[in-house]
């Protein structure tokens, strides 16, 4: 092999393991999180600059040609640290900015408009970046020992990028894999679910946002040092959307996914262009429909194979633990304790009776129209009552009022005797106030027994930290949260699906899976909304018997339910709402000799 190939290998090396690096961090924002950072580059921007400017004598050297901030001139690793901390760093303002409302469009918005304003203001103001002319003669790591010329110096520094690349996939694979992975799964495929459920989705999306620019920011810092220029120029907002294909076609949601993406999309287009003779065409013909040919596979993508070339893996949990269970191995087979049809901690030693819920009052405004006007209701503890009215009474906002998913505009609501009014949604969920959704809100591309372990409250591989530490920190844990997901599985009659995806289920069998999955959250008050909605009678009526039996065992439920048959036999009391208004509450038998007025209601 001539030099000039060898050279070209170690630059390809070099190149390769950048996008690597970059790619993943958007596969962990976008593909395990459902985050759009469509202001990735950014974050690799500013960790390239970073290095650069630590790496940089005093911007008075060199005749002062450049002007930046900066200018320490610190030795290696620094620089390469210092842009990975930036890159993690710079999402903080943003977070902070935006708040709980970092969702779905407003987090991919607001996200892309920094990035434009960002490069506005590098490419304008000289003093701090040195405008549109960027920086140049950044140094590179250990050049005053080894020749950066020299061609081993150049297979060292791909071999280093290349170590980095596969030590960033390591930690976030050990991360996606574990209970943390799994609720920053569950977040991606409902995030308002994962909020009802007692997650923190703020927290997660930050720490995320954190995490993914660290990786883009080291991947700049690798790229800074490599190529010894910091031209703003390349990194234009359009250049986020070449990562965002190669996650796309790559498989968004796997990591493998992320590695081949990149390699195949940034680092295989710049390299294929290359071959491409350059008089060939009008000038900027090439690039351009590079540009093309990138937006065509991306819409083909997600049109033909939208799970990307290498799909995201089912995990197939329930075998795992299955396997584990049969072989008695370190200690963790044998009987695993189930609490999970057991009534809560603390909760026998409560005498049943007197109220865990009531509410003052609560009136809930949607824009001049009071969906729930002055609501005041007491539910008893250790019982199911019942919830019915006709349609639009307000029966599914004043659960949503209760578990805190929408806001109260006036009134009071105690939990537990404590006023939980401002208390955020996941919060109540924490404190053991859980509500399901009257539409369709399994996880779809979580497991049936994913699903149900995800709801599994404070295990100690669901924080960032619990999940660095591996599956021998977290391993047991799950074995036994799977344990209890196998008796509601098996209770419920569908444990033959443990290992099916949620979302290819009937739309009875996801109704079984939201009400084990609240099940296993380990509520003491428990809010159903119609949750025998597609349900086969003879089913609802076990179902039924099963939530009197948890109710009897300390649990307290409160359901809504049209199937009037269904009250009759359960629920006790029942409280009849219409058009935002308690009309009447008692037992079905009372509510039935009610005036005519009720009794509009209750065919309604
Ligand atoms: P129910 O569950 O008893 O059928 P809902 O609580 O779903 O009734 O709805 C009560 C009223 O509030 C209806 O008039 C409905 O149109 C309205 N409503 C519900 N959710 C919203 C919303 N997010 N924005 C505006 N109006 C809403
Ligand atoms: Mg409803």
């Amino acid at each position: 092999m001539s030099q000039a190939t060898l050279f070209y290998l170690a630059n390809l090396l070099t190149y390769g393991a950048v996008d690597v690096i970059a790619c993943l961090g958007l596969s962990m924002q976008f593909g395990v999180a459902g985050i759009s950072n469509f202001g990735y580059i950014l974050f690799q921007a500013a960790g390239a600059y970073t290095a650069a400017i630590l790496a940089l004598p005093p911007d008075t050297a060199n005749g002062g040609f450049q002007k930046y901030i900066g200018g320490w001139g610190l030795p290696f690793p620094v620089p390469l640290i210092g842009a990975a901390v930036v890159g993690g760093l710079i999402a903080l303002p943003f977070t902070l900015l935006v708040g709980r409302r970092l969702t779905g469009h407003v987090a991919a918005i607001g996200l892309l408009v920094t990035a434009v304003m960002f490069n506005l203001l590098v490419t304008n103001f000289v003093p701090l970046f040195n405008g549109a002319a960027g920086l140049s003669l950044v140094p590179q790591p250990l050049q005053n020992v080894f020749n950066p010329q020299s061609q081993t110096y150049q297979w060292v520094y791909g071999a280093g990028a290349a170590l980095l690349a596969l030590g960033t996939y390591f930690l976030f694979r050990r991360i996606t894999e574990s209970p943390y992975g799994r609720s920053l799964r569950a977040m991606r495929d409902n995030g308002q679910v994962a909020d009802s459920l007692g997650k923190d989705l703020l927290s997660m999306r930050t720490a995320m946002l954190v995490l993914g620019g660290m990786a883009a920011g080291l991947s700049g810092g690798v790229l800074v040092g490599f190529i010894t220029l910091w031209d703003p120029g390349a990194w234009g907002y359009a250049e986020t959307i070449v990562l965002f294909a190669a996650v796309i076609i790559g498989g968004s949601g796997n990591h493998k996914g992320a590695v081949l993406g990149a390699l195949l999309v940034p680092l295989g287009f710049e390299e294929a262009s290359r071959f491409i003779p350059s008089s060939l065409g009008p000038p900027g013909m090439i690039p351009a429909l590079q540009w093309v040919a990138i937006g065509l596979l991306i819409v083909g993508f997600l049109w033909f194979r939208p799970q990307g070339v290498i799909p995201e893996p089912r995990r197939k949990v329930f075998a795992w633990a299955q396997g584990r269970l049969a072989g008695p191995r370190d200690g963790v087979a044998g009987p695993v304790t189930s609490p999970a049809m057991s009534p809560p901690a603390g909760e026998a030693a409560t005498p049943r009776g007197g109220a865990i819920l009531s509410t003052e009052g609560v009136v809930v405004d949607f824009g001049g129209v009071k969906a729930v006007d002055g609501v005041s209701l007491s539910v008893q503890r250790g019982r199911l009552s019942g919830l019915i009215g006709p349609n639009g009474a307000g029966k599914s906002t004043l659960l949503a009022a209760l578990a805190g998913s929408v806001r109260v505009a006036e009134g009071r609501i105690y939990f537990e005797g404590q006023d939980v009014t401002q208390m955020p949604t996941y919060l109540r969920a924490r404190a053991g106030l859980v509500r399901t959704f009257q539409l369709a809100s399994e996880f779809k591309r979580l497991t049936v027994v994913e699903n149900l372990i995800s709801a599994v409250p404070g295990q100690r591989g669901d924080t960032f930290r619990g999940s660095l530490r591996g599956r021998r920190y977290w391993g047991r844990e799950e074995l036994a949260a799977i344990e209890r997901a196998r008796e509601l599985m098996e209770r419920f009659g569908l444990i033959e699906y443990a290992d099916t995806y949620a979302g290819n289920l009937s739309g009875g069998q996801r109704r079984l899976v939201e009400i084990m999955r609240a099940l296993m959250a380990e509520p003491r008050l428990l809010l159903l909304d119609e949750p025998m909605a597609g349900i086969h009678p003879s089913l609802a009526r076990k179902i039924g018997a099963n939530l009197q039996q948890l109710c009897a065992e300390g649990m307290t439920i409160l359901l809504v339910e049209h199937e009037l048959a269904f009250m009759d036999e359960f629920c006790d009391p029942v409280t009849v709402l219409a058009e935002g208004r308690i009309l009447a509450e008692g037992t079905m038998v009372e509510l039935r000799r009610h005036a005519e007025v009720v009794e509009a209601y209750l065919v309604g």
